[in-house]
């Protein structure tokens, strides 16, 4: 039986990329998403893949979320930890609600997924937990102390969980994506995007499809030596 993979913001940008090469490739997808009913239901529509709304910063709903996704489909083999938002300032002029909003969203709802899929994963001896992070967890970024901090957060996590899910055939690894076209990238300003792409030495922002090319490698049932690792994709503008 094709394994089941859950994908949270699977319903547009880099999410969206995953849930469909995830389906190409014979998984069956359930996409969540946090409020976007709109693109949510175009994405279900011309996919054919399944959405799922609950937000990914709240415990329960995530709770809630999962078991829906068990009876409709299937145990939950596969994880991937991609939805995110940014709250961007200097951090003299952050909100302490900015702050909270970016790590509940980004690094707790790594916490809230893992939690409760994980003991379906070491009951079955398998599973595969791939993070989103990004390049700006890895090198900071000016205006970004809580995306920086969140992001860098999800890189320990990968760490530690990998440690603990090892024994019981469940690998957690992490993917570092550069700047990729999507909307996240789309609100930057055009001088300051310019800017950023002056500095990848290929020249270009990245696709969503080039990160779900890491995803599908990483959670691949012959992947299992691979755990605890950081691919970065971002086209050669921190080579970490
Ligand atoms: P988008 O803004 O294009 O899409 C974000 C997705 O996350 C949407 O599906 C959105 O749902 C969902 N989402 C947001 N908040 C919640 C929530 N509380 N609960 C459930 N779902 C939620 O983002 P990208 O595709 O650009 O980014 C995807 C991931 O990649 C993020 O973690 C981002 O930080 C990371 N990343 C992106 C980079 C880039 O250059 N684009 C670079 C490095 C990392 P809805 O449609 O309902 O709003």
């Amino acid at each position: 039986m094709a394994r089941v993979a859950l994908v949270t913001g699977g319903t547009r940008g880099i999410g969206e990329a995953i849930s469909v090469a995830l389906k190409n490739a014979g998984y069956t997808v359930a996409a969540n998403y946090g409020g976007n009913d709109e693109k949510a239901r175009e994405f279900s529509e011309r996919t054919g893949i399944a959405a799922y709304k609950f937000d990914v910063s709240d415990f329960e709903a995530v709770k809630e979320g999962c078991a829906r996704i068990a009876a409709e489909l299937g145990p939950i083999d596969v994880l991937v930890n991609n939805a995110g938002i940014t709250r961007d300032g200097v951090i003299h002029r952050m909100s302490h609600q900015q702050w909270k909003e970016v790590i509940d969203t980004n690094l707790t709802s790594c916490f809230n997924l893992s939690r409760n899929v994980i003991e379906g994963m070491r009951e079955r001896g398998f599973g595969r937990i791939v993070n989103i992070g990004s390049i700006n967890g890895q090198a900071g970024q000016y205006g970004q102390v809580n995306y920086a901090a969140a992001k860098s957060g999800i890189h320990g996590f990968t760490k530690a969980l990998a440690q603990e899910g090892a024994a019981k055939g469940i690998t957690v690894n992490a993917i570092a994506p550069g700047y990729i076209d999507t909307d996240m990238v789309r609100a930057v300003p055009a001088n300051v995007l310019e800017k950023i792409v002056a500095r990848v030495p290929v020249g270009r922002l990245g696709k969503a499809e080039e990160i779900a090319r890491g995803v599908l490698f990483l959670v691949a049932d012959d992947a299992g030596f691979i755990t605890g690792a950081t691919l970065s994709i971002n086209g050669g503008q921190h080579m970490y």
